[in-house]
């Protein structure tokens, strides 16, 4: 069969390099920039995530379990970096300790193991500066680099004898019966698959044209760098509990593969899909998103939370106020302003947020319409899913 793939993240190669290693598959991808990962997939956290908090029975939850194994496996085959340094996740108030509880039951019943609440000592051990009421340790947590990751997807998909396009923005397909013709390529596809991450579902108007199911609401996640001699505040992964209402896991301290320690991100409301900073602007792109029902609803129940992060973005103050509910010593002179990934998400009609991965099949065209965190952990169980549920 021949396959074409749009997007060049995590996703799109994980799914064309299972599709190529398939005997009588011919893979090609096409992404749009001049290399591979330089959206969501470069721009993360690069943490392993085991599938903690997620709802039981979800394809988050199923999909991370699995996933993180096949990551790290084929880190170990390919000898890329990454460490399972395991991660903390703290409670500072009752509330939060309900939550905590609640999550350490969800992280059970997703199969998780070795979960264990610490005392006061053993957590001053393992992080003496965090402060918490409450904290659990999730030992098969990781770090792992996500772009050493994709180099290697990028150069197996052409050594099984697939082929990347890169600098292809694919706006527009012909269907000729039954075969696919990309921009007026010669060539012609027996299936396409749309992974274009902050973009899926214009593409998928684009090429269905169709109404899209829901919309892609680019949620801006920045990070502040600890300086050399604060890098001893933070020694592993260490994640406040998080509002079980949103998908954001809010702002952690995390160590990073090549050392360094890195604070964030926030979740602000971002003004181009692909905007980087709050000078970055796309009229037509908020004006697509501001028209949105679904996105109204979402502001509307939400608007004291935008707000809240948006201060983040705008001062240091607040995300290091932020940042000091899990390591009060943290100075402002310890931080510095550092590098700024993008979310997409996917907002319902009714202006809830889509919590789980989203994958829709339309004749001859597969639509990954949502695949945030923790789809780079996951992206090679969710290649198999794609497989095993939509192509065979
Ligand atoms: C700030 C942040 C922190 C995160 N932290 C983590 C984490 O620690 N662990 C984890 O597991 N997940 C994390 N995630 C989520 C994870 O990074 C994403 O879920 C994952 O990278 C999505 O991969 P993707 O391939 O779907 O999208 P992307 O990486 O965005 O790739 C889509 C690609 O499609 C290309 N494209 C778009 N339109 C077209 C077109 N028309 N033609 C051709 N190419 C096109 C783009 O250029 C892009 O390269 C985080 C995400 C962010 C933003």
């Amino acid at each position: 069969m021949k396959i074409a793939i749009i997007g060049g993240g995590i996703v799109g190669l994980s799914i064309g390099y299972k599709l190529q290693l398939i005997k009588g598959n011919k893979v090609t991808l096409f992404e749009k920039e001049h290399e591979v990962g330089l959206h969501q997939s470069g721009r993360n956290s690069g943490v392993l995530h085991c599938g903690l908090a997620y709802k039981p029975g979800s394809l988050k939850a199923k999909l991370a379990v699995n996933g993180i194994k096949q990551m790290i496996s084929f880190c170990k085959k390919n000898n890329i970096n990454h460490e399972i340094c395991g991660k903390i996740v703290v409670a500072q108030n009752d509330l939060e300790i309900k939550n905590l509880d609640n999550v350490f039951k969800i992280g059970k019943k997703n199969g998780l193991n070795g979960l264990k609440f610490l005392s006061n000592s053993e957590l001053k051990i393992r992080e003496p500066y965090v402060s918490a009421k409450k904290s659990l340790l999730v030992p098969e947590e990781g770090i792992v680099d996500y772009k050493g990751v994709m180099k290697c997807l990028e150069k197996q998909i052409k050594e099984y004898g697939g082929s990347i396009k890169l600098s292809s923005n694919i706006k527009k397909i012909e269907n000729k019966i039954n075969k696919i013709h990309i921009n007026n390529d010669d060539d012609e596809f027996d299936l396409l698959i749309n992974c274009s991450g902050l973009q899926a579902d214009i593409t998928f108007k684009n090429l269905t044209k169709e109404k899209r199911p829901l919309k892609i609401v680019p949620f801006r996640g920045e990070y502040y760098k600890l300086t050399k001699s604060a890098k001893k505040l933070v020694n592993h992964l260490i994640y406040p509990v998080g509002n079980p209402k949103f998908p954001f896991l809010g702002v952690h301290f995390t160590k990073m593969i090549n050392g360094d320690r890195e604070v964030g991100p926030n979740a602000v409301l971002s003004l181009k899909r692909e905007g980087y900073s709050n000078t970055d602007i796309s009229i037509s792109e908020m004006y697509d998103y501001i028209t949105y029902p679904g996105f109204l609803k979402f502001i509307g129940k939400n608007f004291l939370f935008c707000m809240n992060e948006f201060s983040t973005s705008l001062l240091k103050s607040s995300f290091l106020n932020k940042a000091k509910i899990l390591i009060p010593e943290l100075r402002s002179e310890d931080i510095y302003s550092g590098p700024a990934g993008v979310r997409a998400q996917a907002i319902k009609y009714n202006g809830e947020l889509h919590m789980d991965f989203e994958v829709i099949r339309k004749n001859n065209q597969i639509h990954l319409l949502n695949a945030p965190s923790p789809a780079a952990t996951a992206s090679l169980s969710i290649a198999d899913y794609v497989i095993e549920n939509y192509i065979t």
